[in-house]
């Protein structure tokens, strides 16, 4: 049996073990605890971390599905406008079509008057469809740049002509002019460009009671194939308050609610234009002084016709420093007329009234230099200018000076009898080039003139004397109302026409008789426009070349490609437009003259 003290020493000696044994576990606890609490909190960052991402995920997702669903929205919306607004124009072109001939025909007043409404609140829907119709392709990004060779001087004499009678009937003095420094033959879209100037100058004859509106293009700098066009239309009418110029170009943004019971419009003029001066590489600028007017400018780079580009018709003659006196009382008009005949080498002097053009001529006249030609006013203050014609005339010191009156639009009985008495010739403001420069030439009778080396031009109203009704032209068109819009329109204008109901009736008709051109529609039943060029361009091979335009009532992107790539030279769209209608057949039957006759 052991003994007690063996036995005490045992029982130490566990004790001893358990307290070693202790200390070990609690230095693993230890271990174990520290390890357990950095494991812990790097689990939670982490865990944090990927819920964090999660969402981050789940957020953008959200954000990208309701951006694009706000985009498909905006697109089906700008499309749907697009769809219906060319569905509109449609019918419209029978409406204005019909109305159209409707006034051609005797009518007593009050119809007179009926139709004239018709046709007015035709043509102000119209243009409100168009406005919509361009908006909507504009932001549905279905709208694209035509890019042609034009001419940028003759654009601006056509607006001219085309808003003369309104500015004129609010009394207003109206100039569209580009600067002779500026080369005119250039490549863009004169569609586009014409529509930005036209609603700016639209505007500023809306927005003007009293004063002037021009529309001013000049060279801002140019290269050897490149030019960039300043073009500044400004107006001396009410102003745009400065608070509402940050919006001004905002959609469906107009100055205040009053202004808008007053002078009307849709509020999407300003927006369209700026769209398409930044589709054409530009920005649109404004700045106004409340009951001063307004500026609104922008410059566009335009690229040049080549120097021998067929388009580019030189002048004819050469004006040799004949001395000219200009009267008017208005300093935008001689400004033009200085700038204008400066480039065709006159020397020019100015005053501003009766008075002093008698004086001065009398002076020159004395001095052994009398004038040449003096253009004076009609409308001035004191002296009239059939006044000082007359006194011209009767002193025998002037009365040999070449004498062109400057007159509105509208000539009284009495004034155009007395312009054939005393004037050489009379020009109609606003002035423009061409006028005025055949107006010379006229007044100076060819013979007084150098001729230039260059080949002669051949005026408009030159061939404007081919007699039309040898032309025959072939139209195909379903819808019959269109087709007797279209049929009446081209008898009026003196052409044979036959008309078509389908693209497979046009192309068995052209095999048998040789239409000058054929106008056709895109759309229709059994062979479309489309198909049916095709067809005569393959079937063409041995004849003559048959100009075919489109007509068409889409005007969406694409379409002129559409058009051209099937063999179609043009596109013109529907409502069918007179003016433009007749622009095209000249343009493309005059060169079928001109190829004949080269031929
Ligand atoms: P609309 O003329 O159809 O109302 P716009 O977008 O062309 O639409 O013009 C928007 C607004 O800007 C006009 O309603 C008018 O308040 C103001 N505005 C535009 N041009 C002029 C101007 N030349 N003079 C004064 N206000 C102008």
């Amino acid at each position: 049996m052991p003994d007690v003290k063996t036995l005490l020493d045992e029982v130490a000696q566990l004790r001893l073990e358990r307290e070693k044994q202790n200390k070990v576990v609690q230095a693993l606890k230890d271990r174990v605890r520290k390890s357990v609490q950095s494991s812990g909190t790097s689990y939670a960052i982490f865990e944090n971390s990927i819920l964090f991402q999660n969402e981050i995920k789940r957020q953008t997702q959200e954000l990208n599905q309701a951006k694009e669903a706000a985009e498909a929205a905006s697109r089906a919306k700008s499309e749907f406008l697009a769809a219906m607004s060319h569905e509109i124009r449609t019918p419209m072109n029978g409406i204005i079509g019909m109305t159209g001939l409707l006034l051609d025909t005797s009518l007593s007043k009050d119809q007179k008057e009926y139709a004239e409404t018709v046709r007015n609140s035709a043509d102000a829907l119209l243009s409100i469809i168009n406005d919509i119709l361009d908006f909507s392709k504009i932001e549905a990004g279905k709208l694209d740049l035509e890019i042609i060779d034009f001419n940028l001087r003759s654009m601006m004499d056509e607006i001219a002509d085309m808003l003369a009678f309104k500015a004129e009937d609010k009394g207003l003095t109206f100039v569209s002019f580009l600067h002779p420094a500026a080369d005119g033959f250039v490549r863009g879209d004169p569609g586009r460009l014409r529509q930005v100037l036209v609603n700016l100058a639209n505007n500023a004859i809306k927005f003007t009671e009293a004063g002037e509106v021009t529309i001013w293009g000049e060279v801002e700098s140019e290269t050897e194939t490149n030019t960039v066009i300043r073009f500044t239309v400004s107006d001396t009418g009410i102003g745009i308050p400065e608070r509402a110029l940050n919006n001004l170009f905002r959609s469906f943004t107009q100055v205040d609610a009053s202004t808008t019971r007053k002078y009307g419009g849709t509020g999407l003029g300003l927006a369209i234009s700026k769209q398409l001066v930044e589709l054409m590489g530009g920005s649109i600028h404004v700045k106004s002084i409340e009951s001063r007017g307004s500026d609104f400018w922008f410059s566009i780079n335009l690229e040049k016709q080549s120097p021998d580009s067929p388009h580019r018709k030189n002048l004819q003659f050469d004006f040799s420093y004949k001395r000219v006196l200009l009267v008017d009382d208005t300093k935008i008009n001689r400004d033009i007329l200085r700038l204008q005949l400066g480039s065709w080498k006159f020397k020019t002097e100015e005053v501003s009234c009766g008075e002093e053009a008698l004086e001065l001529m009398r002076i020159r006249a004395h001095e052994g230099r009398p004038f040449d030609l003096c253009i004076l006013d009609m409308q001035m203050p004191g002296i009239t200018g059939e006044t000082l014609g007359k006194a011209i005339k009767d002193d025998p010191q002037l009365h040999n000076t070449r004498l062109i009156l400057l007159s509105s639009m509208v000539l009284s009985e009495e004034a155009r009898s007395l312009r054939e008495q005393i004037f050489d010739s009379c020009l109609t403001k606003p002035i423009k080039q061409k006028q005025l420069y055949d107006c010379l030439v006229g007044v100076f009778n060819k013979s007084n003139l150098d001729m230039l080396d260059e080949p002669r031009i051949v005026h408009e109203e030159e061939l404007a004397g081919t007699p039309i009704k040898t032309f025959r032209i072939l139209l195909a068109e379903d819808n019959i109302v269109n087709q007797k819009v279209a049929m009446k329109m081209l008898e009026k204008f003196g052409y044979r026409v036959d008309s078509v109901a389908n693209g497979l009736e046009a192309v068995i008709a052209l095999r048998s008789i040789p239409y000058d051109l054929i106008l056709m529609d895109m759309q229709m039943p059994e062979m479309d426009g489309l198909e049916a060029t095709r067809q005569i361009r393959l079937e063409e091979k041995d004849r003559k070349h048959t100009p075919i335009v489109a007509l068409t009532a889409n005007a969406m992107k694409g379409d002129r490609e559409r058009c051209i790539k099937a063999g179609m030279d043009d596109y013109l769209s529907k409502p069918i437009d007179r003016v433009l209608l007749k622009e095209k057949l000249d343009q493309y039957l005059k060169q079928n003259i001109q190829v004949e006759e080269v031929a």
